[in-house]
């Protein structure tokens, strides 16, 4: 199924809110199976929006729209979706109550005449209950096109989205339903994991496979019906290859798959950062309950830093550089040590643009997890801005790691082009 999405705001417009709503739809209706045929942005006006409507009518047979649900006079979405549908504007019982229990509950004034101007609905329109905002979304189906309306504040778009409007969708889509299925992976580059996966790609022609390269990472995507034999095996065969680096086939975060394990088996971590910058810290931080397996990290960036903080030699630094092997191992034992932790990982690196020399050139980073097995450490030169560098980085010590907790580290395929640094 096709469906097209249209943003309302003057905001939108002119450019003062990006528009994550669309994108964010977007991604997951592509998870569904549903293919977004095109995005518009309209302006806060009736007309134009009406004309939006019209158009995109005649192309496919559901629309979500987002923004101008709210009480506000700017606020402009159901009036105009009841003149598209000649509908007059009614409060329904079920719209009433749900508005008026939360003007209830958040001290809110209603309006003389007792009708909260969110509870008013074309006729015969349903409301989809909003449990973290007043305005509830609307499902408005007609003839041969449905439209569902959701408010612009992105929390309560999703709430709204998940709790009501994908199960909706996913009805319209009984029978044929494309799948799509994420293979993450990490450690690898497109080129590579390309190379690794062509002859597999080769002897399923029609397979429809992606391939998304980010900084951390190359997701691969695959589209198709999970009852149709001939898709699972091409699934079964893509996992199989691509299964030294594939952390996940469901969640998108390393941190949060070694959250995981660390969790389960009662183990902790901490971090010693000096090019990643706390960048690491903040990813293991963006994992709900990462209290329960994450001690804390130091930034180190100065040389004094490392010396003081994380106890490593004066002497290492004066002979072979804060950006070496050496004393990326001393960061990581000495965090493990201050942080009493199992695990430590640790960074140094020239991120450049200025800093490098012959010898030890921009882009150049160690890297060590300490482990109760002692400290390995890596090294790599990593290209890019200051930006690509820490990221790539932080997501390179985290590999470390999960190869390392996965039991996989010493056989592991490196395709990274990191070369193992002996202590
Ligand atoms: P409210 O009840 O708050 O008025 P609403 O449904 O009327 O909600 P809008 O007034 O269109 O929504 O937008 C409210 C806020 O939500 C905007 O100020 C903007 O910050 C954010 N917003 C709106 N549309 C989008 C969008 N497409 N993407 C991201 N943020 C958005
Ligand atoms: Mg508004």
């Amino acid at each position: 199924m096709d469906i097209v999405i249209i943003a309302i705001g003057d905001e939108l417009l002119s450019g003062r809110t990006v528009d994550t709503n669309s994108a964010w739809l977007s991604a997951n209706l592509d998870s569904m199976g549903i293919r977004t045929l095109e995005r518009l942005t309209v302006a806060d006006e009736i007309p134009a929006i009406i004309e939006a409507l019209r158009r995109v009518k005649s192309r496919v047979k559901v629309c979500i729209i987002t923004g101008g649900l709210g009480p506000t006079n700017d606020d402009l979405t159901v009036d105009a979706l009841a003149k598209f549908a000649e509908r007059k504007l009614v409060a329904s019982k079920e719209s009433l109550d749900i508005v008026l229990e939360k003007y209830r509950r958040r001290g809110l004034i209603v309006p003389v005449g007792g009708v909260p101007r969110e509870a008013l609905l074309p006729e015969g329109a349903t409301p989809l209950d909003n449990a973290v905002g007043v305005a509830p979304g609307i499902l408005m189906e007609l003839d041969d096109f449905t439209i569902i309306a959701l408010p612009g504040v992105p929390h309560e778009m999703k709430d709204i989205f998940e709790r009501s409007v994908s199960g909706h969708l996913a009805n319209f889509e009984r029978g044929a339903r494309a799948k799509v299925e994420s293979i993450f992976t990490t450690g690898i580059p497109e080129s590579r994991l390309f190379g690794v996966l062509e002859p597999v790609i080769d002897s399923f022609p029609d397979a429809k496979i992606a391939f998304y390269p980010s900084f951390y990472g190359v997701e691969i995507r695959l589209t198709g019906e999970v009852a149709d034999a001939r898709f699972r095996k091409f699934r079964e065969a893509v996992r199989e290859k691509a299964s030294p680096w594939c952390y996940s086939t469901n969640e998108g975060s390393l941190p949060a798959i070694i959250g995981e394990i660390l969790s389960l088996r009662g183990l902790n971590l901490s971090v010693a950062e000096s090019c990643t910058g706390g960048l690491i810290a903040s990813r293991l931080v963006d994992v709900p309950g990462a209290s329960r397996w994450f001690e804390g990290g130091v930034v180190a960036y100065s040389n004094d830093a490392k010396i003081e903080l994380l106890g490593v030699e004066r002497s290492v630094i004066e002979d072979y550089g804060a950006v070496s092997g050496i004393v990326a191992g001393q960061m990581a034992r000495g965090a493990a040590e201050r942080f009493h932790t199992k695990f430590a990982l640790s960074t140094t690196g020239i991120a450049g643009p200025s800093g490098g020399t012959p010898e030890k050139p921009v882009g150049l980073v160690f890297y060590a997890l300490h482990s109760p097995e002692g400290t390995k450490v890596r090294s790599n030169i990593i290209a890019g801005p200051r930006e690509a560098h820490r990221h790539r980085t932080s997501q390179a010590v985290l590999t470390m790691l999960w190869l390392e907790l996965d039991g996989k580290y010493d056989n592991h395929q490196w395709a990274d082009g990191s070369r193992e640094f002996k202590l």
